[in-house]
């Protein structure tokens, strides 16, 4: 069999290897570091040789370069990693740089006590990660958005809300829902063009997210129509609300090229009680009140179960 020099070779391939390598000795000194470990400590391999990796660390957060250290004092940071470092014969963890890179770093230990450090460059699998995270949340976003008006859509709405509702039977809580029907709103379309009603969606929309709280949840459901959860609220709390978003809207003068339009709101509404088996049923009831308020003439709030609202 021909005869190689194998330290020869090994020496070359650690020294040439992309991924950096570094071995220290049992004073855990640098003793043999390729330049792509020089990352790492963010010095050249040359300034590195012979220094501690307590040493290299420090000038990392001196200098702010090389291993990201998060921390206020070095002391704290440094006394934390060493008693992880050398407690085991193989450990593997990730790092990042200050300028962004991310690393696999493995750690073992040869002969008496030396440490072979292994590095690998995953900046590129983690960039991808976090792409991939942001766009999982974009779609997420897309498939519960509302083109339109930026509010939540119908799919999302009877999502929470069938969790709002089983949460607020299991802990005995209170629970409004309002249904909302924009009136006659054809007409605008019919009068003063498409455009003019996408206005009035819009217009209506930002006049009753203002009105609303930050755990409510409201939700176009369909072209004119919207929806409100309001958690922790009866109906007399509900009532004031809707007869809020209801004056609101009234009161609205919507500027649209030479005109100015009007419009007003139906809302049908329902507080959660021990009859109501489901949701679904809660929504069902809720629009058979705004269904009456548009026989009855429009631009009114009518509670189902109507004991006292309107009183
Ligand atoms: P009512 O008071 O009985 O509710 O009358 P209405 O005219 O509001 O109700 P109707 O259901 O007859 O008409 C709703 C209209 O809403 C018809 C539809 O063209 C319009 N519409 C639905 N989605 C949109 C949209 O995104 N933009 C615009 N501009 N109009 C829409
Ligand atoms: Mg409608
Ligand atoms: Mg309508």
């Amino acid at each position: 069999m021909k005869k190689y020099n194998i330290e020869k070779i090994l020496i070359e391939s650690l020294s040439l290897t992309r991924d950096g390598v570094g071995i220290f000795d049992p004073d855990d000194r640098l003793i043999f570091g390729n330049e792509a470990l020089s990352t790492l400590f963010g010095i050249p391999v040359k300034e590195a040789i012979n220094k501690t990796f307590t040493q290299l660390c420090h000038i990392c957060f001196k200098t702010k370069k090389g291993i990201n250290i998060e921390a206020e004092h070095f002391e704290t940071w440094i006394d934390s990693a060493l008693k992880k470092r050398r407690q085991h014969n193989y450990r593997t963890f990730e790092t990042d740089t200050i300028d962004g890179q991310y690393f696999i770093v493995t750690e073992q230990i040869v002969q008496k006590n030396f440490l072979y450090m292994y590095l690998t460059d995953i900046t590129d699998k983690k960039e991808n990660e976090k792409k991939l995270t942001l766009m999982s949340q974009e779609l997420e976003n897309l498939a519960t958005t509302d083109y339109l008006t930026g509010i939540r859509n119908r799919r999302y709405f009877y999502q929470m809300a069938q969790a709002e509702f089983s949460r607020s039977k299991r802990d005995n809580l209170e629970l409004t829902v309002l249904i909302l029907d924009l009136d006659k709103f054809k007409l605008i379309n019919d009068t003063y063009g498409h455009s003019a009603g996408d206005c009035v969606l819009k217009a209506v929309t930002n006049t009753i997210n203002q009105l609303l709280r930050n755990y409510d949840i409201f939700a176009r459901i369909g072209g004119e129509e919207f929806a409100i959860l309001l958690p922790s609220t009866d109906a007399q709390s509900g009532y004031i609300i809707a007869e809020r978003i209801r004056v609101a809207i009234e009161s609205l003068k919507l500027p649209f090229e030479n005109e100015l339009l009007k419009i007003t709101t139906s809302i049908g509404m329902l507080e959660i009680n021990d009859k109501i088996a489901s949701f679904e049923e809660m929504m069902k009831i809720a629009d058979r009140s705004l269904n009456q308020v548009k026989s009855k003439g429009r631009n009114q709030v009518l509670c189902g179960f109507n004991n006292n609202y309107p009183a």
